[in-house]
């Protein structure tokens, strides 16, 4: 039997059940099934997976026949045959994170921040203390630059309230990684940053939630803090950084705020393909409606694919041994502008499903790695000044589910879509649990939910 397993380069994410005798099922990242393949199909399917068993001309046939009608799923499971019939242990978990090569890593610097936003997935806040110490930090990025991560962000809560958030970047950019992004509200983007992120090709992504000074400082809930934002903005560009804006809208009364901040900052000159629009998650303070992402009716609007965050298209009911899978589109669509990070309201976190190089990681502002800056429960391991970023990912504190833990992932899926938006996360969520003495202590000290089953409402 082959271990469940992620089906790389599809969006939103796939994944893949073996459940013996009923087959190979084909699952959405809602648990939703897609295809299955019986019988001598099955069998052709798993060999070409790297399970070994007899061949059978007539099996292989069949199982051609029907990927002829999905050459999605065709490339994916060539893709994942290349990786082999999964590795056992730590190994097979670290192959689910890594999902065909390290893309994008998130670095929170700090939990503080100078605005107190509604939706804040950090819950940043003036009073948060946790912070990476400057040793932690540059062993994070090389660490990042010797794994071969595509992207890193610099974040936080306010990345700009690091006092080493320059050379930080120009360390990283020094170390080889092709992109370095600083994701900051930018109340705080003094000439001298300016000046500096200019130099070593760092870019920019900025949050901006309106245009209506009133109404963005009221998500902010920092008198003032539109203003500095669109001045920096335009310091910025004139300064030729690559800048980024997210746009994200906190609640739904928030929409039309959100899709004029988004025109807003086409006005002040970032490329429109630049600007991210999205709603908020079930993470930190934030709440995760079920609402789709709301359509930007302006002609110079970015295309706004299915992506995440919004109803995933239902494929046609599955049949036996069919696979035909909807054509979807992904919102990553085109890459950002040189030294920019894929545009999404968060920083392409949600995106990485659609990528041959879907791997991505989050360090937070505690020390704590985990899969995603939304899945922020399942801890793979802790960085400190000697490094850790490598074995927390190489050999991560977590394993991928087995058993009947496996043939519950239908399940696991659906829950995991409760807390979390994004396809690519809740596929994680569902296929990794934590072990090792990190789960066990976590175990002993705050129970089951630290446990890093997803619960309703964190993530
Ligand atoms: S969303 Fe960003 S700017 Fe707002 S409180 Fe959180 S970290 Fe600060």
């Amino acid at each position: 039997m082959l271990a469940p397993r992620w089906l790389p380069g599809e969006f939103p994410a796939r994944v893949l059940l073996d459940q013996e005798d009923a087959g190979l099922a084909v699952l959405d990242d809602l648990g939703r099934e897609l295809a299955r393949f019986t019988g001598p199909v099955a069998a052709a399917a798993r060999r070409r997976l790297g399970a070994t068993g007899p061949a059978d001309p007539a099996g292989e046939r069949l199982l051609d026949r029907a990927l002829a009608h999905a050459p999605g799923l065709a490339r994916a499971l060539t893709a994942a045959g290349a990786e082999g019939a999964g590795t056992e242990g730590a190994g097979a978990a670290a192959q689910a994170l890594r999902r065909g090569g390290w893309r994008q890593l998130f670095v929170e610097l700090t939990a503080r921040c100078n605005e107190r936003c509604a939706h804040c997935y950090v819950a940043a806040a003036p009073e948060r203390t946790e912070a990476l110490d400057r040793a932690t930090a540059e062993a994070v990025v090389d660490d990042a630059a010797a794994l071969g991560f595509e992207v890193v962000q610099l974040t936080g809560g306010e990345a700009l309230l690091c006092p080493f958030v320059g050379d930080l970047a120009a360390r990283a950019r020094a170390a080889g990684v092709p992109v370095v992004e600083v994701y900051t509200n930018a109340t705080l983007l003094d000439d001298g940053l300016v000046a500096r992120f200019a130099r070593d090709r760092v870019a920019l992504a900025v949050s901006l939630y309106a245009a209506e000074p009133a109404a963005h400082d009221r998500v902010t809930r920092l008198p003032g803090s539109h203003a500095r934002t669109v001045d920096a903005v335009r310091r910025a560009l004139a300064a030729g950084l690559s800048v980024r804006v997210g746009v994200v809208a906190a609640r739904p009364e928030d929409e039309p705020h959100a899709l004029a901040a988004a025109a807003l900052a086409r006005d002040l000159g970032v490329p429109p393909e630049s600007v991210g629009l999205d709603v908020a998650r079930a993470v930190g303070r934030g709440r995760f409606a079920g609402r789709a992402v709301p359509a930007d009716p302006d002609p110079r609007a970015r295309p706004r694919g299915p992506g995440h965050a919004s109803p995933v298209r239902l494929g046609p009911a599955p049949g036996r041994n069919t696979a035909a899978l909807p054509p979807v589109e992904t919102s990553a669509g085109a890459e950002g502008p040189a030294g920019g990070a894929r545009t999404g309201a968060h920083g392409g976190a949600c995106d990485a499903g659609a990528a041959e190089r879907g791997g991505k990681a989050a360090v937070l502002a505690d020390g704590r790695v985990v899969p995603c800056i939304f899945s922020r429960a399942l801890t793979l391991g802790r960085v400190g000044p000697d490094g850790g970023l490598r074995a927390a990912l190489e050999r991560p504190a977590v394993r991928l589910v087995e058993g009947d833990e496996a043939q519950g992932l239908a399940g696991a899926l659906a829950r995991a879509n409760a807390a979390l938006a994004c396809g690519s996360c809740r596929v994680t969520g569902a296929l990794l649990r934590p072990c090792g003495a990190e789960a066990a202590a976590a175990l002993a000290r705050d129970g089951p939910r630290a446990a890093g089953a997803p619960a309703r409402g964190d993530a």
